[in-house]
């Protein structure tokens, strides 16, 4: 009979101790600095037919953009593409004290890309329930899924640190995001 597998965040951090470097924790502003950055990304995008979505990797300062990404299309999107292309730029070591930010709450796939990629802090300005009462029921450019990430990535052996909706900042992401999304409704 096999023993109870221990499936904890201390029972990993205990196993491979070197991939769990501590992280230094994210000031309101450098959540801010984040956003706007994910901000700009996302209006470019939306300016080349893009949908409204963008996120970016912060440095293990909290400060330093290292990787930005916009939307490409339904199956590309800005979330899971910026953290597959994280772990081929950077160790899961380093990527651990890394923040993904985005725009939007990442989905299902992306917040596991997320976890595999080993990041380890997502930050998200505006929630999921926000998006769906914007794009609205039954809209075909995206029938937006009923989760959120925290349904992922809470209760995992790697404790991947989440926070969001982003008080104040998720309006801003609402009525600029609405700009693309009214034209669909
Ligand atoms: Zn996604």
């Amino acid at each position: 009979m096999a023993s109870e597998a221990a499936l904890t965040p201390e029972a990993a951090r205990s196993i491979a101790p070197h991939l769990f470097p501590a992280r230094t924790p994210i000031t309101k502003a450098q959540i801010e600095a984040g956003i706007n950055v994910c901000l700009d990304i996302q209006r470019r995008a939306v300016t080349f037919g893009k949908r409204p979505f963008a996120a970016c990797l912060l440095g293990s300062d909290n400060e330093t953009v290292l990787l930005m990404h916009q939307s490409i299309d339904q199956v590309n999107h800005a979330e899971s593409s910026l953290a597959r292309l994280a772990y081929s730029h950077y160790s899961k070591a380093y990527l651990w004290q890394c923040t993904l930010v985005s725009t939007w709450e990442p989905c299902a796939m992306c917040s596991s890309t997320i976890y595999w990629a080993h990041i380890g802090r997502v930050v998200y300005a505006a929630s999921n329930e926000q998006l769906a009462q914007l794009t609205g029921p039954g809209n075909k450019e995206n029938f937006t899924m009923n989760w959120h990430t925290r349904d992922i990535l809470l209760g995992q052996q790697k404790d991947v640190e989440i926070i969001g909706p982003v008080e104040g900042m998720d309006k801003t992401v609402v009525e600029e995001s609405d700009v693309y999304w009214k034209t669909t409704r």
